[in-house]
């Protein structure tokens, strides 16, 4: 089937000065002082008290663990994964996978909502499909299957008896004396381990709002990253929230959780709020079945070939000679420019014009988006309402067919929290909103998760504590410094995954296994050489440099966006950011690395023999 461009207004029909004006007013609208520290203190998230406790699985006593192992990887979700995948095909057997989930699966474990389905190409998200001969049912699977094939895999590569469940790593020290991490555990563990792998997740840790009176609220309330189906109803695969249906019900966020669960929210509640700061851009989703007839025709490469394909197609610039094989709305800015320049018989145009191109079709692929938003909502406030202001990747794209028609139903009202910048106050029976009460049941917080707060807060380890007794939590007060993003100077052995100073590819996947190649190289290396490595000062020097010179101008996302985890809540100074990858792209990022691997020589790094004493600094 061919890939087609989409229909969106003339550049002629809009007013893009106009349009600047209005993002900007809608951002400023938003914009809170206090930046990311907007949010409840770790220490006083609603869920503290049951933050340790696990509504899927039973916790089974067991007694406290003292063990010497090789790598302790900190986290069971797919990077935790794929580092274990690469320690096993490198040949290092000693590690485990340590999670306070009750298995493996990380974000696909604890997200058991209604709806929840992954929101990329699941044939480019899933990992391995080729190594493991598995294919999704659809293109967006649902997280249940994707919780499945992650079973699957752990069985596949005897991941399984590694794992150390249901067990909450509090604090990590550094002992020089016998160059161990000492890893402390919630269940009065100590586990001397050679290296660490910290894979503890992105989007783990549950962010609350900090909500006057939000403590005193009576009814029920949780976070949707710990759905509780013993109160709505249905299950995990089978959402029919049956007690739902005498329930007044509120659900607080409007991101990618919140559009999946409003509609079965919607369908079920007796009534519903849909409390919105930030209205989603909501695409239809188009998710077919997993064609057989393609399926059959796969060459084998073909996941690298898809993966480098969406990355282009939706970030960078997919040659006028390659087709769209991702096709969905990630790809539509790129797409749609493609088909106009073959439309006005083009040859190659500079990147520079590409740029230009892809800016006014960001106003006009966004302006279809709003048009879309009246076709379906028929009350012209509520619609006007849910209109996205923004350009595209301001806050994480979205499709979903019934997400806009739920806001048809009479039990379904959007309260728009934009004006007090937020929810305004909770009470006991409820929340208030632009001065009036609402009496609910329940309250879903589908508020997302800690992502480039401060690093405290967000990892919740008491301590990481280095080799000259630093912290890392002071040792990174201004921001990562790392070399290559993977490892930082006095803190031997550990490697960091995840969104720091790395590169940066719109597969999440593939940079997290990457990572996981890396270290899982290092290790092999230093394990051969008998060595502790860490960055040398002047090489980890080198590699900031370097990448602040390359780095991209996030300048025009910061000025045009409204506040979200994608824009650290715009904050303009902040020491975290999201997407602040290798600024030469994903290409030349992967040669370097490879580069560097090829060499053997492990410049940057500085190798200790393990009875060798710390060099003075
Ligand atoms: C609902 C949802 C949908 C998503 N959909 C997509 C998508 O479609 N496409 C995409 O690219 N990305 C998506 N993401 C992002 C997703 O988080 C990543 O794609 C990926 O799953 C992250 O894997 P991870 O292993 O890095 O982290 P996680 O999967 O979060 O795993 C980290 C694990 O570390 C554990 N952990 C953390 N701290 C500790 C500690 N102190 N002690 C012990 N264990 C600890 C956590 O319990 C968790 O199990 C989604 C995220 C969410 C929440």
């Amino acid at each position: 089937m061919d890939c087609l461009t989409t229909n969106v207004p003339a550049p002629e029909e809009i007013d893009i000065p106009a349009l600047r004006e209005k993002y900007r007013f809608e951002r400023d609208k938003r914009v809170r002082v206090e930046g990311q520290e907007q949010y409840a203190a770790h220490a006083d998230h609603l869920t503290q008290d049951t933050y340790e406790h696990d509504p899927f699985t039973p916790v089974i006593p067991r007694d406290s663990l003292e063990e010497d192992i090789d790598v302790a990887i900190l986290g069971a979700g797919w990077t935790g994964i794929l580092a274990a995948y690469h320690l096993t095909n490198a040949g290092v057997t000693s590690f485990r996978n340590i999670d306070h989930a009750g298995g493996f699966g990380g974000t696909w474990y604890w997200n058991r909502y209604p709806g929840i389905q992954c929101d990329n190409d699941a044939y480019c998200y899933l990992p391995l499909l080729e190594e493991m001969g598995w294919l999704p049912s659809k293109k967006f699977a649902d997280g249940k299957e994707i919780y499945d094939y992650i079973q699957t895999i752990a069985d596949r590569f005897e991941l399984r008896e590694k794992g150390l469940f249901h067990t909450l790593v509090k604090r990590l020290d550094w002992d020089e004396s016998i160059k161990r991490w000492i890893v402390s555990t919630n269940r009065g563990d100590t586990i001397r381990a050679r290296f660490v792998i910290m894979a503890g997740g992105t989007l783990s840790t549950p962010k609350f709002p900090s909500v006057p009176g939000i403590h005193a609220f009576k009814g029920h309330k949780f976070h949707t990253s710990r759905w509780d189906y013993e109160y709505t109803g249905g299950e995990w695969g089978n959402p029919v929230l049956e007690k739902l249906k005498d329930k007044r019900v509120a659900i607080l966020g409007t991101g990618a959780t919140s559009i999946q669960a409003v509609p079965y929210l919607g369908k079920y509640a007796k009534e519903l709020y849909v409390l919105q700061r930030t209205p989603s851009v909501v695409d239809k989703r188009d998710n077919p079945p997993t064609d057989p007839e393609w399926a059959a025709s796969l060459k084998p490469g073909w996941q690298a070939h898809r993966q480098e394909n969406f990355l282009r197609a939706a970030n960078e610039i997919l040659p006028r000679d390659q087709p769209d094989l991702i096709c969905d709305f990630w790809t539509e800015i790129n797409r749609n420019i493609n088909g106009e320049l073959d439309a006005e018989g083009k040859g190659p145009i500079t990147a520079e014009e590409f740029w230009g191109r892809r800016e006014v079709m960001d106003f006009r692929v966004m302006e279809r988006l709003r048009r879309r938003v009246d076709a379906i909502v028929k009350d012209p406030a509520t619609a006007e309402a849910l209109k996205p202001w923004y350009r595209f990747m301001c806050k994480r794209p979205l499709s979903n067919d019934d997400y806009l028609d739920t806001f048809n139903l009479p039990s379904v009202k959007l309260i728009d929290v934009a004006p007090t910048q937020g929810l305004e106050a909770m009470t006991e029976k409820g929340f208030i909103a632009q001065g009036v009460e609402y009496e609910i049941d329940a309250i879903v917080f589908a508020s997302g998760f800690e992502v480039t707060s401060d690093l405290r807060r967000r990892w919740g380890f008491d301590d990481v504590v280095g080799r000259d007794g630093v912290s890392l939590y002071d040792h990174w007060a201004d921001g990562p410094q790392t070399l290559h993003g993977s490892m930082t100077h006095g803190f031997p052995n550990m490697f960091f995954t995840g969104y720091v100073q790395g590169g940066l590819n719109g597969t999440t996947t593939l940079q997290f296994g990457s990572q996981g190649h890396h270290a899982a190289y290092i290790i092999t290396e230093a394990l051969k050489r008998g060595v502790a490595v860490e960055p040398t000062r002047e090489g980890q020097d080198a590699y900031i440099k370097r990448f602040n010179e390359v780095a991209a101008d996030l300048s025009s996302i910061l000025n045009e966006c409204t506040p979200s985890y994608f824009t650290n809540e715009g904050e303009k100074e902040a020491k975290w950011f999201l997407f602040r990858g290798w600024g030469l792209g994903w290409d030349n990022w992967r040669d370097m690395m490879q580069e560097w691997r090829s060499a053997g020589t492990l410049e940057g790094l500085e190798l200790r023999a393990e009875s060798e004493q710390v060099p003075a600094e």
